[in-house]
């Protein structure tokens, strides 16, 4: 036995394969979404990339605390992969924050069609004993 902790994002069963991206997964088990931000340009990312899509520099992890967002885009999934057929039909959101970031994720606790404008609220879901996943809810 390795002590070799599994963790994986959302409803998949993909493992976390690098480093970077475990970490990612356990912060998010302890409810905390975690940006990246480039060591050389400075540019942000969130999700988090490891590399820079700019100037291909490494990033750094750090946390993301806005939870309020907006809703500017979404799409109602009436075909899911298996590994969501569970859920279907269901709605996959941009969310905008105060500070112009944007997040996709799933809304989960919709009783109605949802509209462009209404208040989203980003929160954390433990799939499974080794899923971990963020979601919107309104
Ligand atoms: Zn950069």
């Amino acid at each position: 036995m390795s002590g070799e902790k599994e963790i994986y994002l959302g409803y998949t069963t993909d493992k976390a394969v690098t480093p970077f991206f475990k970490q990612f997964l356990e912060a998010l088990e302890k409810q905390q979404l975690m940006k990246s931000t480039c060591k050389k340009c400075k540019s942000e990312y969130l999700p988090p990339r490891q590399y820079c899509q700019k100037c291909l520099t490494e990033c750094e992890l750090t946390e993301f605390t806005e939870r309020d967002a907006k809703l500017v885009s979404f799409t109602v999934v009436e075909f899911a992969p298996e590994s969501l057929a569970s859920r279907q039909p269901y709605v996959v959101a941009i969310g905008e924050f105060p500070s112009g970031r944007r997040l996709t994720a799933h809304i989960t606790n919709l009783m109605d069609m949802p509209k462009v404008g209404m208040k989203l609220k980003l929160s954390f879901e433990r799939v499974s004993d080794k899923q971990v996943t963020y979601k919107w809810q309104v």
